[in-house]
């Protein structure tokens, strides 16, 4: 057990290692906290890691601290960030800047990150965001399949919301004319009622099939970009 009670104990700090897959939970530094050490048996390890206070372990040290937690609290996994050295020194010595809500939220994204770089689903951010210009022909034309491909998703999603609205005109036309042909009814409020439950949905239906919704006008623009890039490369 620690001396200080708001201290972490050496299982939470390890927990809290482990969960960060020991790398630094500061975006985008990724520095590895644990390494070989050089020695002649090749057993030993290098730490270079620093568990952190979210809200601060004690008053003097920093503002992050809740006078209000209890040291269970302070000393709780849930209340450490893994951080290198100089990221750990960094966030204490300014906390105007390192709120400790940020520090949470930059906790929370890195262990996602982890946990989606150890199911090998994870795709770095500037492999998504590469620039056209950095990309090679053949990425582009990769690219360019890959937005019409989710142009015709979207325009399939559309579709099916189509068809559960179209129950509305078509049950309600049913009960007019049933209303009118069978029970030879008619009302003034037919027409409004005509109007609101089939002209509406329908109206509603036809914009949404024939025209293009925000995501797929930002797919096209990206493909006439990318096709300008290739033209311009001479490759079609
Ligand atoms: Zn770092």
């Amino acid at each position: 057990m620690p001396k200080d009670p708001n201290d972490f104990s050496e299982p939470t700090k390890t927990k809290v290692l482990k969960r960060a897959g020991y790398t630094c939970s500061f975006p985008k530094c990724d520095l590895r906290l644990v390494g070989p050490h050089s020695d002649a048996d090749g057993k030993g390890t290098v730490s270079t890691s620093e568990v952190s206070h979210i809200r601060g372990a004690r008053p003097a040290e920093n503002n992050r601290y809740d006078v209000n937690m209890t040291p269970e609290q302070r000393s709780h996994h849930s209340n450490a960030i893994a951080l290198c050295r100089t990221h750990g020194k960094l966030i204490d010595s300014d906390e105007e800047t390192y709120h400790y809500k940020l520090l949470h939220e930059w906790k929370v994204a890195h262990e996602e990150k982890i946990r989606l770089m150890q199911s090998g689903e994870y795709v770095p951010d500037d492999e998504i965001n590469k620039p056209y210009d950095k990309c090679t022909d053949e990425e582009l034309k990769e690219d360019r399949s890959h937005r019409f491909q989710l142009i015709e998703n979207e325009q399939r999603n559309k579709q099916e919301f189509c068809k559960k609205l179209a129950i509305l005109p078509i049950s309600t036309a049913l009960i007019l004319a049933v209303m009118h042909f069978i029970f030879d009814y008619f009302h003034l409020f037919m027409i409004p009622a005509g109007l609101i439950f089939i002209g509406v949905p329908v109206k509603l239906i036809m914009d949404t099939l024939e025209k293009d919704n925000e995501f797929q006008v930002r797919q096209r623009l990206s493909i006439k970009e990318i096709n300008y890039r290739l033209k311009e490369r001479g490759v079609e």
